[in-house]
């Protein structure tokens, strides 16, 4: 009998945390309490232009966020709420729009009822809701908005905006010990007790608790570990995660993964944003699609099939590689969103597209379909691996079409009706 390896895969923490429903129409998102990593995203649409905020939202929901926030900044962006909703109703896009408030939120949401309505969430900021008697008039009339139209709530505390009179008091409370602490722990206590004391004042107002997501978004990657760490610890209700302003292109990205692989790997974080800015002329979709691949990367959802490549080297002899390795990538995402009701499961399948024979056959092997091209010095051949057997071998210019449609034959066959991955 084969012995126990005391090597384990590396599975996520579980975090028991309570369960929020984000609800339009028929279709209910679940947040926290067990639900998958939900990928959210933004707007950066002037929300009072209705249907151009429509076209990006539907956008961002065909490239898989499942939450999507718009700003609610004036009285034209609150009038254009139902507009937008409407127009993403008619196009068929079910994805429920969170609101993102600021300072006159709750003048908004008393003043543009409809709006209120058509909104699946509001964001509430405790830093910006109002300044000393105000604060706390303002914060109870959007929790009172909130359970008029029975909606759920996100407290976005972030430091760019941190409520200053707490941090102010804390600070001076820190003065008075015997032995000060510096200032940075002292400004993490003040995120998370502005997030939790704003919590629990919508609990006394009388706000489900599982209706109360929280965040406390920061820049720095080891400030966000921190104070999410800490958060995650001293609450249960379901957390929003986000390295908040993480920059452009690669830094933002990097930064992005980073902080938020190693708290996805804790269990802490429900749903999450790549806050990324995007080039000029890029699409901002883009952030959707990093936020995707870091579930996928660590294992806890599956939206696309993955092509495994190697990096190319010195045996590569031409551009074929990459150019295919692009084409397949490109062509398995574009059809994603007809695949994924044609063909349930496929964003499961694994595609190889190898350099030369070094690790090309073996890591075509470990894929459902994988091909190894002919590297420097090699036969002009690349052997065609399916589900771990040498199937064909492809030869000449037109490699790259005839694999693509072996994968869609593949795809065809075993995610089809009546298919192998349907048949059970
Ligand atoms: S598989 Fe071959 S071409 Fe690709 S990196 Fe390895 S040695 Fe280089």
């Amino acid at each position: 009998m084969a012995s126990q390896s005391s090597i384990a895969l590396a599975s996520p923490a579980l975090r028991a945390s309570l369960q929020s429903k984000v609800v339009w129409g028929g279709r209910t998102v679940t947040v926290g309490g067990g639900a998958p990593v939900r990928v959210q995203s933004m707007t950066n649409t002037d929300t009072a232009d209705a249907v151009g905020t429509a076209i990006q939202v539907k956008e961002l929901a065909l490239a898989g966020s499942e939450l999507v926030r718009i700003t609610v900044n004036t009285p034209e962006a609150a009038q254009a709420v139902p507009y937008v909703r409407e127009q993403l109703d008619r196009m068929g896009v079910d994805v429920p729009l969170i609101g993102d408030f600021h300072y006159n939120g709750h003048r908004l949401l008393a003043d543009y009822p409809e709006c209120a309505k058509a909104l699946s969430k509001y964001r509430i900021n405790p830093g910006n809701v109002g300044k000393g008697d105000k604060r706390d008039v303002q914060f109870g009339q959007m929790i009172e908005a909130a359970l008029r139209w029975d909606k759920p709530i996100r407290i976005g505390v972030n430091w760019g905006s941190l409520d200053q009179e707490l941090l102010a008091s804390m600070m001076d409370d820190n003065s008075k010990r015997a032995i000060p602490w510096d200032a940075k722990p002292v400004m993490y206590e003040a995120l998370i007790t502005s997030a939790i004391s704003s919590a629990q004042r919508a609990q006394e107002i009388g706000m489900d608790p599982a209706q109360i997501m929280l965040s406390c978004k920061v820049s720095g990657v080891r400030d966000l570990i921190a104070v999410y760490r800490e958060l995650a610890i001293r609450c249960t209700y379901p957390l929003h995660l986000g390295l908040t302003e993480a920059g452009m292109g690669t830094k933002g990205t990097v930064a992005s993964s980073a902080a938020l692989a190693v708290l996805l790997q804790e269990g802490i974080g429900d749903t999450i944003r790549v806050s990324l800015t995007p080039a000029p002329g890029e699409s901002r979709s883009q952030e959707v699609l990093i936020a995707s691949e870091i579930l996928q990367a660590l294992g806890l959802r599956t939206f696309v099939p993955s092509v495994t490549a190697c990096p190319g080297c010195g045996r590569t002899t031409s551009t074929t590689f990459q150019e295919l390795t692009k084409k397949i990538d490109d062509f398995l995402r574009e059809k994603m969103p007809v695949w994924r009701n044609t063909y349930p499961g496929v964003e499961g399948l694994k595609v190889a597209v190898m350099g030369c024979i070094v690790n090309g056959p073996g890591e075509s092997k470990h894929a459902d379909i994988g091909i190894s091209l002919p590297g420097t010095g090699e036969a002009p051949a690349a052997p065609v691996f399916i589900d771990g057997e040498k199937r064909m071998t492809l030869r000449g210019d037109g490699i790259a079409v005839e694999f693509q449609s072996i994968v869609e034959d593949y795809i065809q066959r075993r995610f089809g009706p009546g298919g192998a991955a349907t048949s059970n």
